[in-house]
């Protein structure tokens, strides 16, 4: 980089820098710590999901912005049911042995530490493998107040395959 562009890079940066802190001082807002277990899980509803499905840890951003998401834990074969997230979900799995799968294409393994993107609009499920359990955290952006379109259940010779 030469010394001016060197220069400017350094200017841009002070600039973005300033323009945060001017936001987040006119927004009133202040930063939050949703501290470890101040609040239960629940489980994951029978409409949406088969087996024992705990969702914890859950968040959800305030004013403009959009993200949201939580802990999902499934038991051995739990999972979600057929859905869609109109602006995509990202998955980064934590523990066990888990599928995701898109309508159409075959169920792909996942592990700890794989970071999964459903893009949007993407019909699809995830859960635990078989016998194993399995955790993810997932984030997702809502559209117009929704993140996620439910469709049916995962029958069983879907999950199996
Ligand atoms: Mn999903």
């Amino acid at each position: 980089m030469t010394r001016e562009r060197t220069i400017i890079a350094a200017a841009i940066t002070t600039a973005a820098h300033l323009t945060a802190t001017a936001a987040f001082a006119e927004s009133g807002e202040q930063i939050s710590v949703l501290h470890a277990g101040s609040q239960p899980s629940s489980a994951g509803a029978p409409e949406t999901f088969t087996g024992t499905v705990r969702v914890t840890s859950r968040f959800k951003g305030t004013g403009p912005a959009r993200i949201g998401g939580g802990i999902v834990s499934f038991d051995p074969g739990a999972r979600t049911a057929w859905h869609s997230h109109p602006l995509g979900q990202t998955l980064f799995v934590t523990t066990g042995i888990g599928l995701v799968q898109h309508w159409g294409g075959d169920a792909q393994e996942i592990k700890p530490g794989d970071i999964v993107w459903i893009p949007p609009g993407v019909k699809h499920w995830h859960g635990a493998a078989p016998d194993v359990g399995m955790s993810h955290l997932a984030f997702s952006e809502a559209l117009d107040g929704k993140a996620v379109d439910w469709m049916e259940h995962v029958a069983a010779d879907q999950y199996a395959n």
